[in-house]
């Protein structure tokens, strides 16, 4: 039975009687850190010399120190830097500041769950994963809303590891969503399985795939962006309200039926098997090792990777066609005023 909190199980007295340090002020970092001295909460952002963000975050109000100056101040450090680099921090900046009865907390499970990062005994190690990006996780708040998120224990030196991970997703906001109970295992795993297989590999190559098809069998650029790309949020957003049957209840009876018959020709068997492999690929750390050592190879797969994809012509069409829609680009100028 999967267990739910909300706000009334949480005590936000436990987060607002510690210091804590807030490493990096990217997506994550800023939310969690504007949002907990938003909840009166005793926070300073840890970043490296000469860091970019610095300055953002002294604007917004907020205390900066050093890394290793914000560990060593505060009990209860958030690694909030990119997953592959928290390690090499990890060693530096943070573990020599731990004491006993401090906190170590992740946002996700990878480095703990692939034995990147082993926390000495004595200290609590938890984590609170919001389940969306960081800019919805600043403005939900700023609304009075919050994102979901997952909470795990790792190790509860303390014996109050569980009520101070809820705690400190009250100081977030993620209690006003509901916070879900799990595991470092289960949350890296079904993270990592759901980030390649449908929010963000299957989707993007689907559109792809389905836009070279048309484009291919001769119909315009354009048609087949519209068509592929652009009436997905239409079509996502009418699932995240009401699920998949309200969606179909919102398109035509010949939408449903080709979507009920044609999608499942779509994901086939040769496809879920695929989602099988990718599954154990996960599990049994493959792709963390073969991340880990592209990292250490300088990123040389990763970086050509990316800039295909940036190369692809439904890039092209897509900025000239969202170059006419200035709504759209006010949508995400609205998302980065919001990141500060
Ligand atoms: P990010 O890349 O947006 O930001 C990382 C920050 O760390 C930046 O401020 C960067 O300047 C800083 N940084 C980089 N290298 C550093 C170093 N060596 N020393 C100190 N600071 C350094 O990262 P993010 O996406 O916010 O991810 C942070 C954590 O949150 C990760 O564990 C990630 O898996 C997790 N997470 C992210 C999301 C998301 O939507 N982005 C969602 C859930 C969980
Ligand atoms: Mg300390
Ligand atoms: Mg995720
Ligand atoms: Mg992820
Ligand atoms: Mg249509
Ligand atoms: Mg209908």
């Amino acid at each position: 039975m999967a267990k739910l909190y909300y706000e009334k199980d949480a005590d936000p007295a436990l987060i607002q009687g510690r210091k804590v340090a807030v490493l990096g002020y990217g997506s994550q970092g800023h939310a969690h850190a504007l949002n907990l001295a938003e909840s009166g909460v005793d926070v300073r952002v840890g970043l490296r010399a000469g860091s970019p963000s610095a300055a953002k975050a002294e604007e917004a109000g907020l205390r900066v120190l050093p890394t290793a100056e914000a560990c060593a101040e505060a009990d209860l450090v958030m690694m909030l830097l990119p997953d592959p680099r928290q390690k090499e921090v990890f060693e530096a900046d943070v573990a020599p500041h731990l004491r006993e009865g401090d906190a170590l907390f992740f946002a996700h499970g990878f480095n703990v769950r692939f034995g990147q990062i082993t926390p000495p005994a004595g200290v609590d190690v938890a984590m609170v994963a919001p389940k969306g990006p960081g800019h919805l996780v600043r403005r939900t708040y700023v609304e009075g809303g919050g994102v979901p998120a997952l909470v795990a224990v790792a190790q509860d030196a303390t014996g109050k590891a569980h009520a101070l991970a809820l705690s400190y997703a009250h100081g977030i906001g993620a209690t006003r969503a509901g916070v879900l109970e799990t595991t470092f295992a289960e949350e890296t795993e079904t993270d990592l399985f759901g980030e390649q297989v449908v929010l963000c590999g299957g989707l993007t190559a689907l559109v792809q795939a389905g836009y070279e098809t048309l484009v291919d069998a001769g119909y315009q650029p354009e048609s087949a962006y519209f068509e592929c790309l652009h009436e997905l949020k239409l079509i996502v957003d009418l699932m995240y309200e009401q699920g998949i049957s309200g969606m179909r209840y919102s398109i035509s009876d010949t939408a449903e039926y080709g979507d009920l018959t044609r999608g499942p020709r779509v994901i086939d068997d040769r496809v879920r098997g695929t989602m099988r492999e990718i599954l154990e690929e996960i599990r049994s750390g493959r792709f963390a090792e073969e991340w880990i050592a592209e990292n250490e190879a300088g990123r040389p797969r990763f970086e050509a990777l990316r800039r295909a994809g940036r190369e692809h012509p439904i890039e092209r069409i897509g900025s000239e066609l969202r170059a006419m829609m200035p709504f759209i680009s006010a949508g995400r100028q609205r998302l980065e005023d919001v990141s500060g």
